[in-house]
């Protein structure tokens, strides 16, 4: 029994046998059993992979020049090897006696010729092993997409356990089967992250060595609220977890069963709470729990990374999820691509610093048409249901005054074409980057609401990326600087007379919500999976418990100081249900 410490990022404990994801180099093969008669078509499968290998390998070599001797010698061996008559046959007499599909006959016969290797001393060995990687890459290449990271079938329940997973790798999970992850990077508020949560899954990032500790097969615990991922369990810890999982799921539905109650304190401040919707089914369960609309619409799900998609295809996405919501607002957040969401097709910039970069709406020079297509598509579905237009990104007016005019160009040809729109929709801004919170008194003249996007806010506040697992320790929302920035927006708000509310992950957390209470906030977005247990909290409270706690934060001088304070004074209000 191994315990290893990680990052929770998505509450819920699993345990059963593990997956392990390797990048293609390592050999990621899903184990895949045939049957009989599909024996002769796999040993074919394999044999064509060969040929086309083999003309690849030809066909590069062919490429070198004449005097380039010793690339010509490394390429001409690998092209021996993946031709090699010895290791054809093995893997054909393990596809007829293991009943196994040509990739995974590749990944088992490999796996024995490395053994092999891996236990000689020799120092030329290690170039060998190198080449044999070379040529199982070559092999499964060949052999088509079968190889590629697929998590969209499993046959057993697993809990994926990798280096990273993409967030695309995410939601494509087998939703039946997947039970949880545990990967090596990340943090609290990366896209992966969030994307767990909506899917409702255990999840621990940032577990170093993972990788390495587990293999397939193995019985691995992940505890989504401490963090700890435990390999091979023995009996009495695995009884513990599954004693632990019962009493979560208990009071879980507990919680479920009272969130009929008004989001109200003790004192009668009622807070309003909407949704954050990064998956359109989750509008579901977010409306039967009582969310009074959708706070932020992550529009970026409808990319699956490869092509953007069309103006009728968002506008009847967006009118649906419109429906959903009945009379309460829709907020519809402009594409928010790039850095640690998908990027963009064509878009092949190697940038040093992609938080810094060419994101969000910074595409709009490259990409207009993106952005013109699905201003259209909201305007058009704005005709149908109480929707408004968010800006993410906000660093300058000139932004908001660009995008602006974008919007009135678009209502120009919708009113030409004679579609009809809401020609109110109100347009807003998230503040997530600190130069928008240090301007907001002159972006609220141009900005219809705010929305402080407390995800980014921090990580360009601190300088801290948000996805590196080695610096998420000083990734910290009771920074000094970030409470200042956001009691700054807030008066900001107030003073021009404009609605504020906040959609970061900060408002989703029990003790950071009742500070936000504190400052000021009444309008929290927050993600569905959290709604029941945030709207309890703000039942344990009243509104002069929350001011004091933040009025007393606002005094530290440190992050830990203050986060150690918020911890103990928020310990009574919050749930505990161990
Ligand atoms: C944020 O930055 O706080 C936010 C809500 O947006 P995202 O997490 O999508 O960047
Ligand atoms: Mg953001």
């Amino acid at each position: 029994m191994k315990v290893c410490e990680g990052i929770p990022v998505s509450p819920g404990i699993a345990f059963c046998q593990a997956f392990v994801l390797r990048s293609l180099d390592e050999g990621s093969v899903i184990p895949r059993s045939i049957q009989k008669d599909g024996i002769e078509t796999e040993v074919q499968r394999y044999k064509d992979a060969v040929k086309k290998a083999s003309a690849r390998l030809d066909k590069e070599l062919n490429k070198l020049e004449e005097q380039d001797e010793i690339s010509r010698q490394i390429l001409g061996s690998h092209r021996n090897m993946v031709a090699d008559p010895v290791f054809a046959k093995e893997v054909a007499k393990c596809i007829q006696e293991q009943y196994v599909k040509a990739e995974s006959a590749v990944h088992i016969v490999m796996a024995g010729y490395l053994k092999r290797f891996e236990s000689m001393e020799a120092a030329y060995i290690s170039e060998r092993v190198h080449d044999l990687h070379d040529m199982k890459r070559n092999l499964l290449e060949a052999l088509g997409k079968s190889v590629s990271r697929n998590l969209s079938s499993f046959e057993s329940e697993v809990i994926v356990i990798g280096h990273n997973l993409t967030p695309t790798e995410t939601t494509s999970m087998d939703k039946g089967k997947v039970r949880g992850f545990a990967i090596e990077v990340g943090g609290r508020t990366s896209h992966t992250a969030i994307i767990a949560r909506a899917l409702r899954l255990p999840a621990v990032v940032g577990v170093k060595g993972i990788t390495r500790d587990v293999r397939d097969g193995d019985t691995v615990i992940i505890d989504g609220y401490s963090g700890e991922v435990i390999i091979n369990p023995d009996e009495a810890t695995l009884k513990t977890y599954k004693a632990r999982a019962e009493v979560a799921d208990t009071y879980y539905r507990e919680l479920v069963s009272d969130v009929g109650l008004p989001a109200q304190t003790i004192d009668g401040y009622p807070i309003r709470i909407s949704a954050n919707i990064e998956l359109p089914d989750e509008i579901h369960t977010a409306m039967e729990w009582g969310a009074e609309g959708v706070g932020l619409y992550r529009t970026e799900f409808l990319y699956d990374g490869k092509e953007l998609p069309d103006e009728e295809t968002q506008f009847k996405s967006y009118k649906s999820a419109l429906s959903l919501v009945g009379d309460h607002p829709l907020v519809f957040r402009l594409m928010d691509l790039g850095a640690d969401k998908l990027t963009l097709p064509g878009f092949d910039h190697e940038e040093q610093n992609p938080f810094l970069g060419c994101r969000s709406l910074r595409l709009v020079n490259e990409y207009p048409e993106m952005f013109r297509t699905q201003i259209r598509a909201i305007l058009r579905a704005s005709h149908f249901g109480n929707a408004k237009l968010m800006l993410p990104m906000i660093a300058q007016l000139e932004e908001v005054q660009r995008f602006k005019k974008l919007i009135i160009e678009a209502q120009r040809e919708l009113d030409k074409e004679e579609i009809p729109y809401n020609p109110d929709l109100e347009v807003g801004i998230m503040v997530e980057v600190p130069a928008a919170a240090l301007s907001a008194s002159q972006l609220a003249r141009e900005a219809q609401f705010f929305s402080i996007g407390t995800n980014d806010l921090i990580q360009y506040t601190v300088a801290v990326d948000r996805v590196n697992e080695r610096v998420a320790h000083l990734y910290q929302p009771c920074h000094p600087a970030v409470l200042r920035l956001i009691k700054m927006i807030i008066e900001e708000a107030g003073k021009s007379q404009i609605p504020v509310s906040i959609c970061g992950e900060m408002c989703s957390e029990p003790a950071y919500a009742i500070l936000l209470m504190g400052l000021g906030l009444r309008n929290f977005s927050v993600s569905p999976v959290a709604i029941p247990m945030i709207k309890k909290v703000i039942r344990q409270i009243t509104m002069k418990q929350a001011r004091e706690t933040a009025q007393d934060c606002l005094k530290f001088k440190t992050a830990d100081e203050c986060q150690s304070f918020l911890n103990v004074k928020t310990r009574r209000w919050l749930p505990n249900p161990w």
